[in-house]
């Protein structure tokens, strides 16, 4: 009998099962200058069903929620202008913070109502960054952990990490080197099934140790 999958959206029947790899990625800053450094995470399943996915890309494709949500920081640097405007002496310190504030307001709608249009006929027409596997991951992501510890976490699609034809375009939408792409695939190919996130368990209890013997040697 087929396995029952259960939706970890909305709970119903009918999910289909969907093989992640998670990717953490850390920022260091030291020294004035930003580091990056990416290693491979869990590797897990997401049981997700048709319909949620369907409704995940219909939401993403209507631009009016991303829209009022970007449009909030604007409408407050413009709010902000038309107070300094009616306040205060007429001298030319306020007409100038006026205009700064809404120059920044109008920068920033526009470039937001722009970079959401180009997302969203993006979205419509399955093309670029937002492929109907890219819907599944970040429907996915939004059920996820965001971060471990200090690293953000990514969730890509196992089997598009083990097809080395999708690593450019799997770098673009998120930012992993190529290089980490090719070697969590190498891992994966080479390691049996039941040893995968084994090394994830090992790293994490070597820290739990150094840390208990931080503490134990740490002046009270
Ligand atoms: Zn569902």
């Amino acid at each position: 009998m087929a396995e029952r999958r259960v939706c970890r959206k909305c709970g119903g029947d009918g999910a289909d099962g969907f093989p992640l790899v998670a990717f953490r990625t850390m920022t260091l800053r030291s020294g004035g200058k930003i580091r990056k450094y990416q290693a491979m995470g869990e590797v897990l399943s997401v049981d997700l069903c048709p319909a949620c996915i369907d409704a995940w890309t219909a939401e993403r494709s209507e631009p009016r929620h991303q829209i009022i949500r970007a449009m909030k920081f604007p409408v407050l640097l413009a709010v902000l202008a038309v107070v300094i405007h009616f306040l205060g002496q007429n001298d030319i310190l306020r007409w100038a913070l006026c205009a700064l504030f809404s120059g920044f307001a109008v920068a920033i709608a526009v470039t937001e109502y722009c970079r959401i249009r180009r997302e969203v006929s993006d979205i419509r027409a399955v093309r670029g960054n937002f492929s109907r596997n890219h819907m599944i991951e970040e429907l996915a992501a939004s059920l996820l952990p965001r971060k471990h510890e200090d690293a953000h976490l990514s969730y890509v699609l196992r089997s598009r990490v083990m097809d080395e034809k999708q690593h450019q375009q799997i770098s673009r939408e998120y930012g992993l080197s190529r290089k980490k792409l090719a070697s969590v695939r190498n891992y994966l190919l080479v390691t049996p099934e039941s040893e995968v996130n084994n090394y994830l368990k090992t790293a994490e209890a070597a820290k739990a140790d150094s840390k208990k013997n931080r503490k134990k040697h740490s002046p009270a």
